[in-house]
Parts: structure tokens; sequence; C-alpha cells
């Protein structure tokens, strides 16, 4: 017999996680699949910007178990700067690094106590009416539901199946991380490099990381927009070993702790709704371009479906897309265009010139990479995001003919 709820959650990630625990709190009755079990770990750099910890402070979830941040330090060949992030803004003054398998498992505890049902180890396929989507299919069993979240995370057997998949002509990005012990793994600082070559010499839009994670280790990593020429024989672990032999001295790194591994950043969709249904994180192509950040969009997006859905199921699904657009679409569609500007490796490198150029640059780097801007925002840096905007978008069709081949 079919199992009937309020809200079924494909996907127990930071945007599952954030949407069972929204819509729970609201007193729904909500299931949440996962295929992997209690305790899974995601590949990621593990990096909260004040953004994202303003979206954690808004689902009250404690923040005593993560490292604190207190601001960004830039590399650009030999130019150093470290930056504090923003005060008095929209956010929070402080971002955090917060492993993986910690963060994930504290948000899921808190759908868990808000009454959520969690099965884990428990693959979930949704059943379509025509293009309706009613529930799910799980171990077999037939659960119902006015509402289904796919927070799958990157594309697979779900956004197929919905057709939520990356949009082809659209840049996404690959990274890959390791974790390595280190005596400087208390530093208040992220770092990121915006300087990596490939084997061929050829400058790469992206960056290489070092976020002290407090525990006695670091998560480095590197990623790369798809963007760049020969992206597609771009080889990560051998990016990534470059990239450990400029930081193994300074950070006084100790081996690989398990062997690196990547993963892929969605930073489009071709859909993100449909009747019965909405995407959320990554399975929404919620990534921004500029920084490969998708924590953030996870939680935000996850909370706003939830509260559309206490409001109206029915509706719920068409103003979230509507919504999301409005929150988010702005931005990353600057992003995405950005990055094609910055595949070409000449625009590349003036362009680092000028960003990390002064202090005061580099500032308004850092906002305006970490969203932490719009184009309302007062000062220099929201006047910035307010003309990048304008001008990127005028010279879109320009920047999709001209882009470098990957
Ligand atoms: C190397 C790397 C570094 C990154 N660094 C950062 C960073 O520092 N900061 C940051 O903000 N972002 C970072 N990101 C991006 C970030 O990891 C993602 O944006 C984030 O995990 C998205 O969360 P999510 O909940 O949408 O998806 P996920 O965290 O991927 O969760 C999806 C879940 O869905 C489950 N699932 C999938 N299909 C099914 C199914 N059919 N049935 C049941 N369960 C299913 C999976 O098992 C998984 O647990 C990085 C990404 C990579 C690859």
């Amino acid at each position: 017999m079919a199992k009937n709820v309020d809200m079924i959650v494909i996907g127990a990630g930071p945007a599952g996680a954030a949407a069972a625990i929204s819509a729970a709190r609201g007193g729904a009755r909500v299931v949440v699949f996962d295929k992997a079990p209690y305790g899974r770990d995601k590949v990621c750099g593990d990096g909260l910007t004040p953004r994202a910890i303003g979206a954690l402070n808004e689902l009250k979830i404690p923040l005593d178990d993560a490292h604190h941040i207190v601001g960004l330090r830039m590399i650009a060949n030999n130019t150093v700067r470290e930056l504090d992030w923003p005060s008095g803004g929209r956010f929070p003054n402080h971002g955090a690094v917060w492993p993986r398998r910690k963060l994930d498992a504290a948000l899921i505890d808190a759908a868990n106590e808000a009454g959520a049902e969690i099965i884990w180890e428990t693959e979930a396929i949704p059943l379509m009416e025509g293009d309706t989507v009613t529930g799910v299919k799980a171990n077999s069993e037939t659960w119902l539901a006015p509402l289904t979240v796919v927070a799958t995370g990157a594309p697979g057997t779900v956004a197929k199946m919905l057709g939520t998949d990356r949009i082809e002509d659209e840049p996404f990005g690959l990274a890959i991380r390791a974790y390595a012990e280190s005596p400087r793994h208390a530093d208040a600082h992220l770092e990121a490099c915006l300087t990596l070559k490939d084997d061929h010499g050829t400058p790469v839009p992206g960056y290489g990381w070092m976020f002290p994670a407090g525990d006695g280790t670091v998560n480095i990593g590197v990623g790369a927009l798809s963007t760049m020429k020969g992206f597609k024989s771009l080889n990560l672990n051998n990016l990534l070993a470059s990239y450990r032999s400029m930081v193994e001295v300074p950070w006084g790194l100790g081996p690989n702790l398990e062997r690196p591994r990547a993963w892929r950043l969605p930073m489009s969709a071709q859909k993100r709704h449909g009747p019965g249904w909405a995407a959320v994180g990554d399975a929404a192509g919620l990534i921004n371009p500029m920084n490969g950040e998708g924590i953030d969009y996870g939680l935000e997006s996850g909370m706003l479906i939830s509260e559309l859905f206490l409001k109206d199921p029915l509706t719920a699904p068409r103003l979230y897309d509507i919504q999301v657009g409005e929150l988010f679409d702005g931005f990353l569609s600057t992003g995405r265009r950005f990055s094609f500007l910055i595949g070409h490796p000449f625009i590349l490198k003036n362009g680092l010139r000028m960003a990390v150029g002064t202090d005061a640059i580099a500032k308004i780097t850092l906002q305006v990479m970490g969203n932490l801007v719009d184009s309302n925002t007062p000062g220099a840096a929201g006047k910035v995001f307010s003309l990048s905007e304008k001008a990127l978008k005028a010279a879109d069709p320009l920047l999709r003919r001209t882009r470098a081949k990957a």
C-alpha cells in the first residue's frame, strides 16, 4: 500500500536537509531519502562564506563545531592580499570551514529533530503521471506527496528523468580535493591562489585553495571552469599535485590523508520545477561560477521551496522557480558570462592583475565574487557589480562567439 506524506525530499545534502528542516518545523510530514548511509561524505572544499553562515543562522544550526574564518588571503603570483570579510552589511562578518561529514550530519540531525523521517541507503525514483510527479518509488515501496523536492546534487538519474540536466552550452566546473595535516590548521583565513597553470603552462580559470579546518587538518584542492582552452584534457590530479608543490612548505603539509577525489560543479539547469516537484541546490544548477560555492545556494533554495510549500503546495513549484530566479539568476548569469571572459588566458592574466592590484580593489573583488553584494548595495562594490552586470549582459553574444575552444 502507498504511504502518504506532505513532502518527499530526495537527497540529504545541505539543500535537501534545509528543505526538510523548514517544512518539518512548519508542521509538515516530511520524508527524506538518501542512497548513501548516514554520515556520508561529500567531495567539497568545506568552505562557508558569510552568506552561508547567514543561511545556517536562519536555520538555527549551532556553529560551535565549525572552524571560524575571518577572511580570505588572495594570492596571484607574488601579490598577496589578506582581507577580512566585510562588516556592517546584510551578512555576518565571518565564514567557516566545516568538513562536510560534520556539517551535513548537523543539518540532517536538525531535520530529524524537527520531525522529518530520514531513510538512508535507499534510492528514490520519482513516480510520474504524465508530466506530474506524484511521489517516489523507493525500496519497492510507493510514497505519495503533493510535492517532491529534488535535492539530488550534481545531475544523475533523477535529473535525466525530469530534464534538470545542465544547459549544454553553459559553463560548469570540475574540482578535486584532499585532506592533509598542517601546523597551520587553525589559521583564521581561507587561502586562494588565483594563478594556476595546467601541464602546458596555460593559465587556468579557477583557483587552488587551502581551507584550514581547525581539527589538525586542512582541505587542499583545485577547481577549474570549463571555459578554458584544453579543458577536456585538463588533468586535475596533476593540477592538484602542482598546486601542492607550491603550498607544501609554507603550510608544512603532511601526506594526503586519503586519495584526492574530484566531482562536478553544475552551474545551470534546463529546468528546475514542474507539476509536483522542484529542484534545489546543485540539482538546480545553483553554484556560483565566480568561486564554486554551492552550499549556501542549496540552503537558501531549500528554505525557499519549503516556505512556499507551507503556504500552498500546489503553487509552490511555479512560484519557487520565479523567486529563486529573482534571487540568483542575475548574479549567476553574470558569473557565467564572467567565466567565458576569463577562459581567455590574456584576459585572465590582466584581469587578475587588476583584481588584486590594490587592497581596495581586492576588497571589491572579494565582495563581488562571494555574492555579498547586489546592484542595490551602496558603495563601490555595488557599483562595480551593477556595471559589470550590464556590460557583460550586453557582451553576451560576443562572449559566446569568441569563447575559448574547450
Ligand atoms: C571539489 C569541490 C569543492 C567544493 N567546495 C565548495 C566549498 O568550499 N564551498 C561551497 O559552498 N561549495 C563547494 N562545492 C560545491 C558543494 O559541494 C555543492 O554545491 C553542495 O554539496 C550542494 O549540495 P546539495 O545538497 O545540492 O547536493 P549534495 O551535497 O551533492 O547532496 C545530494 C545527495 O543526494 C543523494 N542522492 C542523489 N540521488 C539520489 C536518489 N535518486 N535517491 C536518494 N538519494 C539520492 C546523494 O547521495 C547525496 O547525498 C564544492 C564542490 C566540489 C566538487
